[in-house]
């Protein structure tokens, strides 16, 4: 073979490589939204879905600890999750025998964000429970991941939306500074998001999880990392919430008093009082 037809083989291999790469990867993109807005309707059974708050610098449950962060625990859905785990692993673990949830019945852990006031618990809660799925950002540091991996669980590294288990799902990596995802859980009459700080924006979180799932909005809940913002821009990121057809609220940890002020206004009956000890069951998430 000389050098021209060599050169000319080269240049065919190239162009194979492309073109089958685009075919695959161009409809796969664009597949995974749609695939999760079809999925599974005639399946859901929430009845027994209940968000028990088990960290946040909020408290609703007379004799448990507060501090800054955020977690929760998730049951009724195909597997138990912890979202999150506050900042320090002795108030994490207290505030769990308290409220009578066993760590070894976790079989899922989210982590939303690096910070502190969210990954602090962890290492802890592994010591007790290591048999977890853990599900967090891919952007998160190659020596975290190995720690976890260390104690025996097993990581998914999240970048775009993503199936957890059924009927819930991470809306993906969003944010162009910190990094975060949030939680999704689909019942009957809509979704739960879950969010951890929402440093990507609030609103930019809901209405991703919107867009995903096509579904009405049931409750969202969590950090909205609104503290010292206006009382005009906190009002019109509540009229966005109306506009995007937001049921319940339950803004709690980063939110900032105002923000919760200004949401129980607005929501007044649809408004949760969210900390420390509060559970949210689904069955009283109706109008
Ligand atoms: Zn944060
Ligand atoms: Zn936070």
């Amino acid at each position: 073979m000389n050098r021209i037809s060599l050169l000319l083989l080269l240049i065919l291999t190239v162009c194979f490589v492309w073109a089958i790469s685009n075919l695959h990867f161009g409809p796969f993109n664009i597949g995974v939204e749609e695939v999760i807005a079809k999925e599974n309707k005639n399946h859901i059974n929430s009845q027994g879905i209940e968000i028990t708050v088990i960290y946040d610098n909020y408290l609703f449950k007379p004799g448990l600890k507060t501090s800054w962060g955020f977690s929760c625990v998730v049951k009724g859905t195909e597997k138990m999750i912890l979202f999150d785990t506050g900042g320090n692993s002795s108030v994490l673990l207290s505030n769990m025998e308290k409220l009578e949830i066993d760590p070894k019945k976790i079989d899922l852990v989210v982590l939303s964000h690096i910070h502190g006031d969210h990954i602090g618990g962890l290492d802890d809660f592994l010591e007790q429970n290591a048999e977890v799925d853990v599900y967090l950002p891919q952007a998160f540091p190659r020596n975290f991941k190995e720690k976890v991996r260390n104690y025996g669980a097993k990581i998914f590294e999240v970048q775009e939306n993503t199936k957890i288990c059924e009927n819930t799902y991470s809306t993906g990596v969003l944010g162009m500074g910190i990094k975060e995802q949030t939680l999704i859980v689909r019942t009957e009459q809509g979704i739960i998001v879950i969010t951890g700080c929402a440093h990507p924006g609030i609103v930019n979180i809901v209405k991703k999880a919107k867009d995903l799932l096509k579904e009405d909005v049931l409750l969202v809940m969590g950090g909205f990392h609104l503290m010292g913002q206006s009382q005009g821009s906190i009002e019109k990121i509540i009229s966005q919430f109306r506009n995007l057809g937001v049921h319940f609220v339950g803004p709690c940890h980063c939110s900032g008093d105002t923000t919760r002020q200004l949401f129980q206004r607005e929501y007044d009956e649809n408004y949760i009082n969210i900390g420390v000890g509060k559970v949210i069951y689904y069955n009283e998430l109706s109008e």
